[in-house]
């Protein structure tokens, strides 16, 4: 007989005989919670839960009760049956709204512990957010420049569940609302409509993605080669499109930004496209002028006339020797700065190993040089 393997409906319920209507509700309510397929997705549960609901049907009736108490399961099977019990399991929906009949409840906080995350498709995009990275280069990579290879931390679309942040194989009729995205809540006298807190509306869910955790997107390491043009100055702002943190709910990606800084250099100040190189002269050769060699950026070197008379601090252009500018083609130019060494008399007899002669010189060359004009006049 096909009663005789069946469970005993007290014992599916874990309540003893002589349970009272009250203990036979509690008990199912926790057993609803714990194995509702609409709660619970191993496939176990339903089976389980079919067994369940089919205990309650019988044992909450008081007229049913009575006659599984006296023929078992025997009194709603087969042709003698009196009485059926209907298998199918009702939506948890039905079930709660039966049990909070006339009771003001929180769907929330039933479903909260109970169920995935709801599915948010009706969520704002978000744009991601901007990365910025600074990077040092060298003045030479500047007036060359190079691709330097970036190294960030980004925030990139989950594979697993295509930045959504839910699995889509768990994805069903929201049991909150039935499908409807609205919930009425209230006692017999007060009902209120709401937008269904499990699903927010959308009538469906779904799990959370176990991969991203339901954020849509998982942190990568990442190298991204970035190209610095030549020219570059310092304190620029490059910008590699999309290479931020990427969006949520289908918003864009944010940027990737490189800050440029330019190392000071050993030689060369920089002022715009133009640099500047300092350069010292001897006092005779500031007088007659002379010829000499000077460094340029791109490795050269180029020879310099210094007229005679260059006074201290005087700038000789050269063109063209500059940076490369970075809007429109050509390069900047060079200046050199005329520096005029002045020794000091203790280096300058060292130097001579006679100071006598050396000042002796140098007297004699101060009473023929005319007089300059002691206060500089302005204009
Ligand atoms: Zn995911
Ligand atoms: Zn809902």
């Amino acid at each position: 007989m096909a009663s005789s393997t069946k469970k005993d409906y007290y014992e599916i319920l874990g309540v003893p005989r002589n349970a009272s209507q009250e203990e036979i509700k509690k008990a199912y309510r926790r057993l609803v919670r714990k194995y509702h397929p609409d709660i619970c997705k191993k496939p176990e549960c339903e089976e389980k839960f079919k067994e369940i609901n089919e205990a309650y049907q019988v044992l909450s009736d008081p007229e049913k009760r009575k006659l599984y108490d006296m023929y078992g399961h025997a009194a709603f099977e087969g042709a003698g049956a009196q009485q059926r019990v209907e298998t199918n399991i009702p939506p948890i929906e039905e079930i709660l709204r039966e049990f909070f009949e006339g009771t003001p409840f929180d769907f929330e906080t039933i479903f909260e512990r109970a169920t995935g995350r709801r599915r948010r498709t009706r969520r704002r995009a978000i744009r991601g957010e901007d990365i910025v990275v600074p990077v040092e280069i060298t003045l030479e990579e500047a007036f060359r420049g190079t691709t330097v290879p970036i190294e960030v931390e980004r925030e990139v679309p989950c594979e697993v569940c295509e930045g959504t942040g839910y699995d889509t194989r768990t994805e069903r009729t929201c049991p909150t609302c039935g499908g409807r995205g609205e919930v009425v809540q209230g006692n017999w006298f007060i009902q209120v409509r709401q937008t269904c807190p499990t699903c927010g509306g959308e009538g469906r869910i779904a799990e959370e993605c176990r991969s991203c955790a339901g954020r849509g997107t998982v942190r990568r390491k990442e190298t991204i080669k970035v190209k610095i043009p030549p020219g570059v100055r310092d304190g620029s702002k490059l910008v590699v499109e999309g290479k931020g943190h990427a969006g949520r709910n289908g918003g864009i990606p944010g940027n990737l930004y490189i800050l440029v800084k330019v190392k000071p250099h050993k030689i060369f100040e920089r002022k715009g496209d133009d640099l500047y190189v300092d350069v010292n002269i001897t006092f005779p050769e500031a007088v007659l002028g002379t010829e000499i060699e000077v460094p340029t950026i791109d490795g050269e070197k180029v020879k310099v006339k210094i007229p005679p008379g260059t006074k201290e601090g005087d700038l000789i252009r050269i063109p063209g020797k500059g940076m490369p500018k970075l809007k429109g083609s050509g390069r900047g130019d060079m200046y050199v700065r005329v520096h005029i060494d002045v020794p000091k008399y203790n280096v300058f007899s060292k130097i001579l190993g006679d100071g006598k002669k050396a000042e002796e010189l140098l007297k004699q060359l101060q009473e023929v040089l005319p007089k300059p004009e002691r206060v500089v006049q302005r204009g």
